[in-house]
């Protein structure tokens, strides 16, 4: 099936408003296995409008418009398409009665012009419009062309697409839809480059979608039973998860700290945190996780130097040799954040968030990150570099993430990748990388 993509708005012409419904229908259609041939803008004008849809009914099966339903002279969307596909608009008392509710429910008065958000298809339907006015439209040819008109406001659009048309859509297709979102931690081009050629299937197709320090694969399959769709969606995980390794975390979570929590309760494993320059970051996500408390009991927030000699024992001697934002230091908050809270998981971490504060060797954006591990009396320690994306705020964030896979790579005995194996009587000399 092919489909045209019509928004109408003078707003849009200006340049007032970015066409962002156009982008949420080219996605949606694609999804679908729709090839969508052409976008288009137009203004409020009847005799342009009229042009544009004779052509693009002549080359394309499906138009799906956004925008011109309001109740305007110069919305005159519904009454030009109706006619190109040999229709006609009546009123609709049902639509009617629904506009007046709406005015009352918010003290306005409709005018006359409000009459005509009720005029429908006569041989189409119209589109329910469960959160606006304006009811949507339905058109059909005698040879099958169709066209749907949706509201211009997103919000609106949005729902009528995804609660009526893309039903509509599927159930003539005589098709399901299955999709599953894999999270991956790592940046988009490096993780795209790995699995390009996975992006270019139509079915399941594949779309990457980047967030602070990971990446979403967002798989969907389209079959004619929900079953074939599903096993066709886990089959292309799958594939995906043995190229990418274990940086593919999980699938349909929110986020890490979710997949953190799981494991750990699955693994009947508790954690500490012990935090200087994320300032309780990680323990806020983790915390952020219903029945985290399971699993955290202990979060120690040391800004200070004297709060990580006093909570966590790190020695002061080791502060003054190697600094405080240091290998040494961050081993020895992990090993006391593990002694203190009686968990058998913790993670120390403390470096220099920026933007002041650079010391010889250690420009801004070094974070000295350690996990313990109190069952072996291990652990591992690495020295991350994370000036390159200047913001404090992004720092944080970037080892708050690197903290939290830690934890979840020391729970499910996977290796940590560049990190020093250390115990709590490694010689700090060594420790100072
Ligand atoms: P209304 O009844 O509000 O007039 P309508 O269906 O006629 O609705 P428009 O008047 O075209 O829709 O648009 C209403 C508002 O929705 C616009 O002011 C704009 O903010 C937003 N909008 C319209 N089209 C788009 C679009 N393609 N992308 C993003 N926003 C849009
Ligand atoms: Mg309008």
């Amino acid at each position: 099936m092919t489909a045209e993509i019509i928004c109408v708005g003078t707003e849009l012409l200006l340049g007032d408003i970015l066409n962002t419904n156009a982008q949420f229908l080219s996605r949606e259609l694609a999804e679908l296995g729709i090839s969508v041939l052409h976008q288009h803008v137009i203004g409020d004008n009847p005799a342009r409008l009229r042009e544009l849809v004779t052509q693009a009914k002549n080359r394309s099966d499906l138009l799906i418009f956004s925008g011109g339903l309001g109740p305007t002279e110069d919305d005159l969307t519904k009454e030009t398409v109706a006619e190109a596909f040999g229709d006609t608009l009546h009123f609709d008392e049902a639509e009617w009665d629904k506009i007046l509710a709406f005015f009352a429910r918010t003290n306005r008065r409709p005018t006359e012009n409000n009459r005509k958000q009720a005029m429908v298809p006569t041989n189409g339907h119209k589109i329910i419009n469960d959160h606006g006015t304006a009811p949507g439209a339905w058109f059909e040819d005698a040879q099958g062309h169709c066209a749907a008109l949706m509201p211009g406001v997103p919000r609106e659009m949005k729902a009528m697409w995804l609660e009526q048309v893309r039903p509509l859509l599927l159930a003539r297709q005589n098709c399901t839809i299955h999709s599953h979102t894999l999270r991956v931690l790592g940046g988009e081009s490096a993780i795209a480059s790995k699995v390009a050629p996975l992006f270019e299937s139509t079915n399941p197709t594949a779309a990457i979608y980047c967030k602070t320090g990971e990446c979403e694969i967002r798989v969907t399959a389209r079959e004619t039973t929900p079953e074939a769709a599903e096993a066709a969606c886990r089959e292309r995980l799958e594939e995906f998860r043995r190229i990418l390794g274990d940086a593919a975390y999980d699938v349909d979570v929110p986020a890490l700290e979710y997949t953190v929590v799981r494991v750990l309760r699955e693994k009947g494993l508790h954690a500490a945190t012990a935090e200087s320059c994320t300032g309780g970051m990680i323990a806020e996500r983790l915390t952020n996780v219903p029945g985290s408390s399971e699993v955290f009991g202990y979060g120690f927030v040391t800004y200070a130097e004297a709060a990580k000699q006093k909570l966590l024992g790190v020695p002061a001697e080791t502060i003054a040799q190697y600094n405080v934002v240091s290998g040494p230091v961050a081993a020895a908050m992990a090993f006391g954040a593990a002694k203190e809270s009686d968990a058998e998981l913790a993670v120390g971490i403390t470096g220099l968030a920026g933007p002041g504060g650079e010391l010889p060797g250690k420009p801004v954006g070094t974070v000295y990150l350690a996990g313990a591990d109190a069952r072996t009396n291990t652990g591992c320690l690495m020295r991350l570099t994370l000036g390159g994306y200047r913001e404090r705020g992004v720092i944080r964030a970037r080892a708050a993430m690197y903290a939290l896979d830690m934890l979840r790579r020391m729970a499910l005995g996977l290796p940590v990748p560049d990190s020093l194996a250390i115990t709590p009587d490694t010689p700090a000399t060594t420790m100072d990388i």
